[in-house]
């Protein structure tokens, strides 16, 4: 009975014995009680609107009646591996899922997390391959395992012990704050505009981005290289968007190494990008291996590794188990977020709400000294916010905090991220409405107003 345990003694118990290591938003962490669609509340019965998904996590609505369903349904009937024996469930699932990739994507494993999913992926590419490097993006998060923690290369994941070997990152190619400008050559329906040395249908800074990309490929061992990994827009680093191009050229040159492109689609998957359903779409590319998690399972612990048979063939040589991937409930649950995707329209509306969210966004940069940069896609945005408008400094972590915590008691919750939590993330319930947009829009407006009279009283 959590109502009769008192907040204190709750934060007491976490601090004691719960993960030192974890962050708790808000200075008064908040206690959730519910979630229903785009809305949480707490336990004082406050309701907000979710603007963060819990970390882009619920993809069609927290509790989403039809998932909710279908969980229970298959709850009462068996909860089990279904690596040893069979089951309905993962075969509809699998042929559900392979079925919104492109050829030659169509082999699935299950796993439980995507640090999990981008660990098989390495795995698999190393195996398949014969090479060892795998390069990545600075700035990138894929995950906090031994394996995955060579990939991800933001200061606050890393810790001092030696794990992930070779995996060069390489430089990202960020058109908001990286040297070469370049943010109208983002796929974006905004634009910041910055000195850019870019021509009408030539992207400058791309060029520049590739000779970098190069460069970290003459680092690596000259036999060949295992693969390279990348999200189609950068998450945790803050909705990072590169130039158009970059991605195919990046992937053609992998390939010419031996190398294989895995696409990380645990944050940009599943139609958040509003006009495909895949992230790795919008760059025109198919990757050799997809990762998923967070929004495929809709808040249930569940991944994906997609890969092509040749791919799994060097994997099958040998048995490779996973006890709780695939087990009945998520295969149903990952099925009834599929049918919620295209039954309720979502990627369509995070398509038009996100567009919507972001023009509207620009607006507000433009009212604003503190805001450098508005971007994203579909409902993956970011709002960078800097020192001023003429440079790149982030805007200093009490302000940005200030402003955060002022969204929330007026009852929206929304992410930050980037390498200095400078970038606050827009990434919602893809169910969210343009009603919604409005209000969180005048709530943001209002938290930067505030802002304003406190610098202006100092
Ligand atoms: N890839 C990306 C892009 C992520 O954002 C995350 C989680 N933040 C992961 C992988 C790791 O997923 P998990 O926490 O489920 O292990």
């Amino acid at each position: 009975n959590y109502e009769s345990y008192p907040y204190d003694h709750m934060l007491k118990i976490r601090k004691q014995n719960v993960s030192p290591s974890l962050a708790t938003y808000y200075k008064k962490p908040l206690l959730l009680h519910q979630g229903h669609m785009q809305w949480l509340f707490d336990y004082e019965g406050r309701r907000y609107l979710d603007l963060f998904a819990g970390i882009v996590t619920v993809s069609v609505g927290h509790c989403h009646p039809k998932v909710t369903a279908a969980a229970q349904k298959q709850l009462g009937r068996l909860w089990h591996t279904t690596n040893i024996y069979m089951h309905p469930s993962i075969q509809e699932y699998a042929e559900k899922l392979t079925a919104l990739l492109p050829d030659p994507l169509k082999v699935v494993y299950l796993t439980n997390s995507g640090s999990e999913a981008n660990d098989l992926a390495m795995f698999m590419a190393r195996l398949y391959t014969r090479n060892f490097d795998i390069i990545c993006f600075r700035g990138g998060y894929h995950g906090g395992s031994p394996y995955t923690q060579g990939v991800t290369s933001i200061r606050s994941y890393k810790h001092g012990v030696a794990n992930g070997f070779g995996c060069p990152t390489t430089m990202l190619p960020d058109v908001f704050r990286g040297p070469w400008g370049g943010s109208h050559c983002r796929d974006s329906p905004v634009q910041t505009v910055r000195k850019c040395s870019c021509s009408a249908g030539h992207c400058h800074a791309n060029d520049q981005y590739i000779e970098q990309f190069k460069d970290t490929l003459n680092t690596c061992v000259p036999k060949g290289i295992a693969g390279f990994i990348a999200e189609s827009i950068q998450g945790v680093n803050g909705a990072v968007q590169y130039p158009k191009s970059f991605l195919k050229e990046a992937f053609q040159l992998v390939r010419e190494r031996e190398g294989v492109c895995i696409a990380d689609e645990v944050q940009t998957g599943f139609g958040r990008t509003g006009s495909h359903f895949w992230g790795f779409q919008t760059h025109d590319v198919v990757p050799d291996i997809v990762t998923m998690a967070k929004g495929i399972g809709n808040g249930f612990p569940m991944a994906a590794v997609v890969t092509t048979r040749e791919i799994a063939n060097s994997l099958a040589q040998n048995l490779h188990f996973n006890t709780f991937g695939g087990n009945p409930v998520a295969c149903v649950v990952g099925s009834a977020v599929l049918d919620a995707i295209v039954e309720d329209g979502l990627q369509k509306n995070s398509e038009e709400v996100g567009t919507y969210m972001l023009l509207e966004l620009a607006k507000v940069r433009d009212k604003f000294e503190i805001i450098g940069d508005v971007r994203g896609k579909g409902l993956m945005i970011g709002i960078e916010m800097v020192k001023d408008k003429d440079g790149c400094q982030p805007l200093p972590t009490e302000e940005m905090n200030q402003i955060w915590e002022d969204c929330k008691d007026m009852g929206v919750l929304i992410g930050k991220g980037g390498i200095y939590g400078q970038t606050f993330r827009i990434k919602p319930p893809m169910c969210i409405t343009k009603q919604d947009a409005d209000f969180a829009l005048e709530v943001f407006h209002a938290a930067l107003m505030r802002y304003m009279e406190r610098k202006a009283a100092k």
